[in-house]
């Protein structure tokens, strides 16, 4: 069942956005996927976790299991207008913990990391070198016979 998001204005998300960065190390604040940047956060977190910073780096809110970035709540979330942090954040997703915007790219002291089930009807689709007599899946555009 689609979530629904508890906070209506960009006043509620600004509030609750402060709470996790004052009180669970929101961050980091400007956002890279180069492993070498933001090295003192990254190290940051790495203490907290106990983990190795290749670790901390992988914890992320994108794989967060209280982040929600279905496409009902990205339509949601469109009611909150952008703010700086969504400018290089890699995209939103709705922090059902804490009630906020938060984003890929970022994390924060509560993370979770979810875990990954493979659809079951996901279907593995051999090298088109492998493939015999028909190819199940054409490229865009094409049209099937
Ligand atoms: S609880 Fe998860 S989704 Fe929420 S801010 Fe922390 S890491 Fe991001």
């Amino acid at each position: 069942m689609a979530q629904k998001m508890d906070i209506t204005t960009a006043q509620q998300n600004d509030k609750n956005m402060k709470v996790v960065l004052d009180n669970y190390n929101l961050g980091p604040l400007k956002t890279s996927i180069n492993p070498n940047d933001n090295k003192e956060y990254w190290d940051k977190m790495a203490r907290i976790w106990k983990v190795t910073p290749e670790v901390a780096r992988a914890r992320l809110c994108a794989n967060c299991e209280y982040y929600d970035n279905t496409e009902s709540m990205m339509l949601q979330m469109n009611k909150i207008p952008l703010n700086k942090y969504d400018m290089d954040g890699g995209g939103r997703g709705y922090c059902c913990k804490f009630d906020f915007i938060c984003h890929n790219l970022r994390t924060c002291s509560a993370q979770e990391s979810k875990k990954y089930d493979k659809p079951i009807d996901a279907e593995v689709i051999p090298p088109v070198s492998k493939q015999k007599g028909k190819m199940a899946y054409l490229p865009i555009g094409k049209d099937r016979d």
